[in-house]
């Protein structure tokens, strides 16, 4: 370790031994980083080849405005994801205005009265209990509009084949699964995982739409769910495949009967994606994805390094660093709200935005317990720049994901941790 680097983490509140973990950590992980660093290569050459294949231009950066018509970029954007996701559709928006908006419509294009909902990854993200509507009565949700929702739990945090068999009917109309571990101590479901889980789907309910929540997880694999037979997926532009520089925006991906019923519902029945002014945005939403690859590469090696290094200091972690991974989250238990705090105020002290901010928490839209959120950031709540978000309720995790590079992950997690010793002297 060069001298100035030990002389900084000692001066950041790191004793001798912990910066002997430091180093540990960083060459414990290094194969591993280096084989990320790989796969990050080889998933921006594949957004460059379809990039230039769909022959980007200047042009197409240019934007357009009122109903936007004719809009190119806007046009080759869909086109470029269709290509990535290996599907024929995609609908790339700045008009969604989250994730959950994207996810929404997604379930709300392809479910009509009468039709069933499952899920057999357990319990959906926070936000989706309010727009399925199967926590409490909630005006507008899908169960207000008629639509029956059943959910499969996971065992041991792991999807249950053998369960899908009996619990899933043969009319099924649609089926969902989530990719990533959302705010919950279990795993990422791997691209495997969930191949393996739509044959058993198909062999159940043949024409069922089986849609993936794939938030945090785009360009963590070689492959995406849409590979492995996932009819649509969808996501948030200020999470992985916005590169940090989209704005805003979500998307999806699948096929064309798929993407166009979500269309219809995001605009109108008839209109779907052929209007949409991207306002410009276009070339930020492009060249974020052409980064994408890298900015996932980064955030997956600082969770591995961050992993490592906290699990050296005791404390526990999912996934382990060595694990494989499917999304760019690493769930830190941190054991109390004292500890949430005090983690969330390292981390935003190290954010390049709003570093003197002490993160309080609150009950956002959509979720029933008050969040912490560290996220020192350019495009507000953008998880992909680095970020940690704490749900304050048992067993009090916080979860660390995204960093524009290893060093920058190192300093939140270093300042993470000395705002939690701190905290006991
Ligand atoms: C972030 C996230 C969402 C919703 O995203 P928003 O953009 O915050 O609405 C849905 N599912 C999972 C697993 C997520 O991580």
């Amino acid at each position: 370790m060069a001298p100035v680097i030990r002389e900084r983490l000692l001066s950041e509140g790191l004793r001798p031994e912990q910066v002997e973990n430091f180093q540990q950590a960083t060459l414990r992980t290094r194969e591993l980083r280096e084989q990320i660093r790989e796969r990050a290569h080889r998933l921006q050459w594949r957004v460059l080849d379809a990039l230039q294949a769909r022959g980007l231009s200047e042009v197409h950066l240019l934007g357009s405005t009122g109903y936007g018509y004719g809009d190119t970029g806007r046009e080759l954007l869909d086109e470029v994801y269709a290509d990535l996701f290996g599907c024929e559709a995609a609908l790339v928006r700045l008009q969604f205005v989250s994730g959950t908006h994207a996810i929404a419509c997604g379930l709300f294009g392809n479910l009509r009265a009468g039709d069933e909902l499952v899920s057999v990854s357990g319990e959906p993200y926070d936000t989706l209990s309010t727009v399925i509507g199967q926590k409490a009565p909630t005006p507008g949700s899908l169960i207000d509009w008629g639509v029956s929702y059943r959910q499969l739990e996971l065992v041991d945090g792991s999807l249950d084949y053998q369960g899908m068999r009996s619990f899933l009917r043969p009319d099924t109309k649609m089926v969902f699964l989530q990719r990533s571990r959302g705010y919950a101590w279990r795993k990422s479901l791997s691209i495997e995982q969930i191949g393996k889980a739509i044959e058993v789907i198909r062999e159940i309910a043949p024409q069922c739409v089986v849609m993936v929540d794939n938030c945090y997880g785009e360009l963590v694999e070689e492959r995406e769910p849409t590979h492995v037979g996932a009819d649509l997926v969808a996501g948030s532009l200020i999470k992985n495949l916005g590169g940090t520089l989209a704005a805003t925006g979500g998307y999806l991906a699948g096929t064309r009967a798929a993407v166009d019923a979500a269309a219809y519902r995001l605009t109108a029945p008839g209109i779907g994606g052929e209007q949409g002014a991207s306002l410009g945005f276009s070339r930020s939403m492009l060249q974020g994805l052409f980064q994408a690859p890298i900015v996932v590469g980064h955030a997956l090696e600082g969770a591995c390094w961050a992993a490592c290094f906290m699990e050296l200091e005791g404390l526990e972690v999912s996934p382990r660093w060595e694990d494989h991974r499917s999304d760019i989250v690493q769930a830190i238990r941190l054991g109390s709200p004292e500890a949430q705090a005090a983690f969330c105020r390292g981390v935003q002290r190290s954010g390049p935005v709003d570093s003197k901010a002490t993160p309080e928490a609150w009950v956002q839209p959509g979720y029933r317990d008050p969040i912490l959120m560290a996220g020192g950031t350019f495009i507000a709540g953008s998880s992909l720049e680095m970020s940690a978000d704490c749900p304050v309720r048992p067993p009090f995790i916080a979860y660390l994901q995204g960093g524009v590079s290893l060093g920058h992950v190192q300093l939140g997690v270093v300042r993470g941790l000395v705002s939690l010793q701190n905290l006991t002297k």
